[in-house]
């Protein structure tokens, strides 16, 4: 027997733990994540979380998304894109599957209930956890030297609220959230043993990684809205081969599948193998010494034959602005109701029902 002592295999274990107990019992989970507007939708996101979601809701499983706007203001200055960007996500969420008839898409900021529920959790984690937070430390690094806001310190505090006030269990989410969602569960747990020891009112949700945890920009770092290295889900076939003709490769010329010694020609492996089915090994045996303008080739032709009918729902849906804006009134109309009935059952929990 392996001994597992990488903390993304253990989550990779974790993951396929998770998998079976949704498939066993669809109906006892509930989906909660998103994403921040601050931008369109990239691969990342797809490979990432966004498919596991869309996977899910089919398997029966009750989706809930976030489109986080309040916390595109943790460190960015983008007054005036906001909406469309909201716009963007949405018409991205919609494309890939997402049924906005079964699940609830919303705006954080229209949940007043929700960002109430700040309050309390903030009383539950203190500023040294906050400050130690892997994923604040990285945001606060990526925020360019600025000094950061309150906010960004108590990110994943709103992000606790995000997810339990729906009391939201599975968490789809790249690699990069997983140190966000342990303060969820800390808040959870605090929560329940100061106000609710006899009748847990949250539950500890569980991160659920894709294939994919993290996926490589052009540039070999990360894939984000904000790096300027992604490949947009809505970008047309020949931005596509553009992009992608630009990544970075290697100096090998024999293509193999070796994500630790070579991640950025890994990770175009990945991409192409999730697009078509087939695995990353058997995508590098086959491509061999071709080298890496066979292998973006391949890559290319893999990520624009996924996203066809991904991109033709998007025009569709792009033309009709009216459908988008009932998806999120109703959406927000939903996520109102439920985050308003949590926080009674908090008050109630923490003796303030007056
Ligand atoms: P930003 O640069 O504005 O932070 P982002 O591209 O990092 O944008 P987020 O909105 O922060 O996107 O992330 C939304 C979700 O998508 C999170 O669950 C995150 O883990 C996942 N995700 C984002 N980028 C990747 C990636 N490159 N690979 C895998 N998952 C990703
Ligand atoms: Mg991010």
């Amino acid at each position: 027997m392996t001994v597992r002592t990488d903390p993304l295999e253990r989550a990779a274990a974790r993951s396929a733990r998770l998998e079976e107990r949704i498939a066993a019992s669809p109906e006892r989970f509930r989906v909660l994540t998103g994403d921040r507007p601050t931008g369109p939708l990239h691969l990342g996101h797809l490979l990432g979380t966004l498919a596991n979601r869309v996977r899910l809701q089919r398997a029966g499983v009750e989706v809930f998304l976030v489109i986080a706007d309040y916390q595109v203001v943790t460190d960015r200055d983008l007054v005036g894109t906001l909406a469309q960007n909201v716009r963007e996500v949405l018409l991205d969420y919609l494309a890939a599957g997402i049924d906005p008839s079964t699940a609830t898409i919303f705006t954080h900021s229209a949940v007043p209930e929700l960002n109430q529920l700040l309050v309390p959790f903030l009383s539950l984690v203190t500023v040294a956890e906050l400050q130690r937070n892997p994923t604040v430390k990285a945001e606060a690094a990526a925020s360019g030297g600025s000094a950061p806001g309150a906010l960004l310190l108590t990110y994943p505090v709103h992000q606790a609220a995000d997810i339990l006030f729906c009391r939201g269990n599975v968490v789809p989410v790249g690699r990069d959230q997983l140190p966000h969602l342990e303060t969820t569960r800390l808040v959870a747990r605090r929560f329940n043993a100061r106000y609710a020891p006899s009748a847990p009112l949250f539950p500890e949700p569980e991160g659920l990684l894709s294939e994919v945890p993290v996926l490589l920009g052009t540039d070999g770092a990360k894939m984000s809205k904000s790096r300027g290295n992604a490949v947009e889900l809505r970008a047309t076939e020949d931005k596509t081969r553009r992009l992608l003709g630009r990544a970075r490769t290697d100096s090998e010329r024999t293509v193999t599948y070796e994500p630790e010694r070579r991640p950025a020609v890994a990770s175009l492996l990945l991409t192409a193998a999730s697009c078509t089915g087939r695995t990353p090994t058997d995508l590098a045996d086959e491509i061999g010494d071709r080298g890496a303008a066979a292998l973006k080739a391949v890559v290319v032709e893999a990520v624009n034959e996924h996203l066809r009918p991904l991109r033709r729902r998007r025009r569709e849906l792009a033309a009709d602005p009216g459908h988008l804006r009932d998806v999120l009134a109703a959406g927000n109309r939903r996520a109102t109701g439920i985050a308003a009935d949590t926080l009674d059952r908090v008050r109630t929990c923490m003796d303030m029902a007056y």
